[in-house]
């Protein structure tokens, strides 16, 4: 069987948009799913717009992503030799002519088109039947041409399937003759793009729905071309809650890819968010490993309308689409602790709270502390906010717990002392013990057991909340607990 060769074919004239970390994505499955290829390209001909940030923030996005490719990073312009070629085989063939027609005639044409509603404002196709000898007169006084594709002049309509949307018609009389090069002599991206799809042999071409009206002008490239259509699949858009297309400029840097990475977003929390939006696996199922999507996976079960990205600009709770949080959090208390550890590490380097004994004689220690703090937490970022106290001795005590818990209770400041001489001694400093002596003096002090242990929490910690108290006395161990304990005073001098 033909081997599968999808693309993604980024123009890279901005960041990594969530669009279309979603095509890189269902490429990406549909390839592993086939045992085919993926082949990233970068459609850089658009020499203004395009730059190296754009490139390097694509790449960066894609591997932090996870979404590794087979082939590439080919680079459009460096085939622009072919693209010329290509052009001027459409010339030869016939399937292509030099259009003379300068941009007023072509704004007037237009108008009057317009002005006498003819369904049809596109090129009128004057220079289409220029004899050789007209244009070799036309080019002799030096007037400048621009390559224009010939549309057949058929009956009926063009169609093709789409593996997502099914028979799709077009009118051949809806159909102008298009611009394939520039009077500069550039390549204009409808011929670059499937000239470079039938070089990289692509079978399978997955893209937006807005492509679709190149889509039917591409597929006479490839017939004038003679070369094998692939097949195309459209998928649905991705709008807002009030049916606009998702972007930067409407919505900020919530599209970009890059904000899920300084968030603290799980790589694949946000893969498996996005493969929801405009797919469904037809069960209730909505997390899926790697290994389940691209056994699940088909493009028959992506969705024909488009799909919602639930975000509400200015609602604090929600920085992005709540479903997207809730995974992150999902995935964040279930991963794998090795695989956690990997990418908290990251987070701890950032912060200069690294320690290399996590990975070898603290590593038991550093994975249990993971597997403890987790379950609260929101984002990777929380391991070095509220967590921080687990990984340094410099952290914040947030102001409520502090008011609440501490200085509502001046008497702690000799109480917790008092509690951590008794821990200093303590035989076995483990939750049991911890836990029974900590009761003891407050049983002795006649308070509650909770007025010891919820100040205890805040000067250990820092937070109104987390895990149980004596796991986390036991996680510090005792000479950090015995420090925070003796040192209290501190936060009463600084009240
Ligand atoms: N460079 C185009 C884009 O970024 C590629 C479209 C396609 O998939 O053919 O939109």
């Amino acid at each position: 069987m033909e081997e599968v060769r999808v693309r993604f074919p980024p123009s890279p004239t901005g960041y990594l948009h969530i669009g279309g970390a979603r095509t890189a994505l269902f490429n990406w499955i549909f390839a592993k799913k086939h045992n085919g290829k993926l082949i990233l390209r970068i459609e850089d001909t658009d020499e203004e717009r395009s730059t190296q940030a754009s490139i390097d923030g694509i790449i960066d996005g894609l591997q932090w992503l996870g979404l590794d490719w087979d082939e590439g990073p080919y680079f459009q312009t460096e085939f622009t030799h072919d693209h010329v070629a290509a052009a001027n085989r459409l010339l030869a063939s016939g399937h292509a002519y030099k259009c003379f027609c300068t941009k007023e005639e072509l704004e007037r044409k237009r108008e009057t088109a317009l002005a006498e509603k003819k369904r049809e404002a596109g090129y009128d196709g004057t220079c289409r039947h220029l004899s050789a000898e007209q244009v070799r007169e036309k080019e002799e006084q030096g007037i400048p041409s621009v390559i224009r594709f010939k549309v057949p002049e058929r009956q009926g309509t063009l169609f093709y399937d789409d593996e997502v949307l099914g028979h799709i018609e077009r009118a051949y009389s809806e159909i102008e003759d298009f611009v394939i090069v520039r009077s500069n002599g550039k390549p204009l991206y409808l011929l670059c793009n499937v000239v470079d799809d039938i070089r990289d042999r692509i079978t399978h071409v997955i893209r937006g729905q807005d492509h679709m009206t190149n889509t039917t002008r591409q597929v006479l490239l490839y017939e004038a071309l003679q070369a094998k259509i692939p097949a195309f699949a459209h998928m649905p858009l991705t709008l807002d809650l009030q049916k606009r297309k998702i972007s930067k400029r409407s919505h900020g840097e919530v599209v970009a890819v890059q904000f899920y990475r300084e968030k603290g977003f799980i790589p694949w929390a946000l893969c498996n968010f996005l493969c929801l939006l405009g797919w469904n696996p037809g069960t209730d199922q909505e997390f899926f490993s790697r290994e389940e999507l691209i056994d699940v996976f088909s493009l028959s079960r992506m969705s024909r309308v488009n799909s919602v990205f639930n975000y509400k600009p200015g609602d604090p709770k929600f920085f992005t689409d709540p479903k997207l949080i809730a995974m992150n959090e999902h995935y964040l208390r279930t991963m794998d602790l090795a695989q956690l550890g990997g990418l908290v590490r990251k987070e701890l380097e950032t912060e200069n709270l690294w320690d290399p004994a996590y990975e070898t004689t603290k590593l038991d220690w550093y994975l249990a502390t993971l597997g403890l703090i987790r379950d609260r937490f929101h984002t990777l970022k929380d391991f070095t906010t509220a967590g921080r106290a687990y990984f340094s001795d410099q952290y914040a005590i947030d102001p409520k717990p502090l008011a609440k818990n501490v200085l509502k209770f001046p008497e702690l400041a000799t109480w917790l002392p008092q509690l951590a001489e008794r821990f200093a001694t303590l035989d076995t400093f483990n939750t049991e013990e911890t836990e029974r002596i900590s009761r003891e003096l407050a049983d002795e002090l006649q308070i509650k057991p909770g007025t010891l242990i919820n100040g205890m929490r805040t000067v250990l910690t820092g937070q109104l909340a987390g895990p149980s108290m004596f796991d986390i006395v036991t996680t510090l161990g005792r000479e950090k607990v015995v420090a925070r304990l003796n040192d209290v005073d501190r936060l009463f001098a600084a009240a």
